[in-house]
């Protein structure tokens, strides 16, 4: 999870961290409590927001002054870790990218003062500063336009505010590790991906890397071309807890043969590794094996950071034992259209193999998920089928 992006060419803005007075309203709050919010500004805040981008507050007030004052224009919930207060805003903005654990390339400041963006850009050589009166232009600059906007982008904050209070509450519980994983009172949806979701599908393929069984990056058409095709099952995974969404966090790619099912992909994020939720997938995906009568395959290949998965996949009861129904399937990293990226050969390419029993179901969260033994999605219409009225999960 290596945050350190290149500066050349610049990353895309993953934090704004605002000034206040004369920079996000109009007017100095210490001197006018009638400070106005522009128009304009507010756009600029909804904006971001909509495209993933984080807002933060970086302001020379009294919190509870300040705070009170967002509140009362309606943009307060727009801003995570806000540091307001008297001390140096170097170190205000420091604090706010450890917090997030971004690297300072990706964060981006704005304020009227050209002395506290030059204190800034002193002690912070990396964050990008902005004048007060660029703020209406954020919108139009290629920093502040990420490449794609997926449901996870649009609720990046609630994730984000979510997690928070989570870290929290794991601090003060005092209980087994399990006992607070059940106090979270997860919901982990397993679902068919829609044409929506294919792009979040697409971004895990690409950012897990810890718990990514193959390392191969599969592009949007590879996804696309997969979906339309009988026999095969692209999943995603979403998990919430009562502190909020996690967003998507696996994904599933399954061949299904008449012998055996074919895992070729399976990856989830290392956000979530601590609840499991690569265990509770491949255990749920051994159970419908075992309830369909089929083997289970399952592609593996050492990528040198995903040896946690290895681990996962062995730990399942995945080995390398002969079985005549590896004869009917193709190893190999590849997917339709030959997808980029880290493909390679085929040839370090493992096939894992399973017998799978019957499994019981997890005890630390609710699963949500279909019934991949229903024999319809091996024929046509499996799109329509996959379809979820409600839009996206999460
Ligand atoms: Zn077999």
């Amino acid at each position: 999870m290596s945050d350190t992006a290149p500066v050349d060419p610049p990353a895309t803005v993953k934090c704004l961290v605002w000034d206040l007075d004369n920079t996000l309203w109009r007017g100095t709050l210490l001197e006018d409590e009638d400070v106005v919010l522009p128009d304009a500004v507010r756009e600029v805040i909804v904006g971001l927001d909509a495209r993933g981008i984080l807002q933060s507050v970086c302001s020379r007030n009294s919190h509870d002054h300040a705070w009170a004052r967002l509140r009362a224009l309606g943009v307060a919930d727009y801003f995570v870790v806000p540091e307001i207060g008297w001390g140096r805003k170097s170190d205000a903005v420091r604090r706010i990218t450890e917090q997030l654990d971004f690297a300072p390339a990706t964060i981006a400041f704005i304020d009227d003062q050209p002395a506290e963006r030059a204190e800034v850009a002193h002690h912070l050589p990396q964050v990008r500063c902005y004048p007060a009166e660029d703020a209406v232009k954020l919108l139009g600059l290629p920093e502040f336009s990420p490449r794609s906007v997926t449901v996870d982008s649009r609720q990046r904050r609630t994730m984000y505010q979510a997690g928070f209070r989570r870290t929290d509450e794991q601090a003060r519980h005092t209980g087994s590790h399990e006992d607070f994983l059940r106090s979270l009172e997860m919901v982990m949806s397993i679902g068919r991906a829609t044409d929506d979701e294919l792009t979040r599908v697409e971004e895990l393929t690409l950012r897990t890397s810890q718990m990514n069984a193959t390392g191969v990056h599969y592009p949007d058409e590879a996804l696309r071309a997969l979906l339309a095709h009988p026999g095969h099952e692209v999943l995603v995974t979403t998990l919430e807890d009562r502190f909020g969404p996690h967003g998507a966090v696996g994904v599933v790619l399954l061949e299904k043969h008449a012998r055996a099912w074919h895992l070729r992909l399976l990856a989830t994020s290392c956000r979530v590794v601590a609840f499991g939720v690569g265990t509770i997938l491949l255990n749920w995906l051994a159970d419908q094996a075992a309830r369909a009568g089929v083997h289970l395959l399952a592609d593996f290949r050492a990528t040198g950071r995903n040896r946690m998965m290895e681990i996962a996949y062995r730990f399942a009861g995945l080995d390398d034992r002969p079985c005549d129904c590896r004869g009917g399937v193709s190893g190999g990293p590849g997917g339709p259209g030959g997808p980029g990226g880290s493909g390679g050969s085929g040839e370090d390419v493992q096939l894992l193999h399973l017998v799978a029993g019957r499994r019981d179901a997890p005890t630390t969260v609710r699963l949500i998920a279909p019934d991949l033994t229903d024999p319809a999605p091996a024929g046509a219409g499996l799109p329509d089928r996959a379809r979820r009225p409600g839009g996206p999960v999460g």
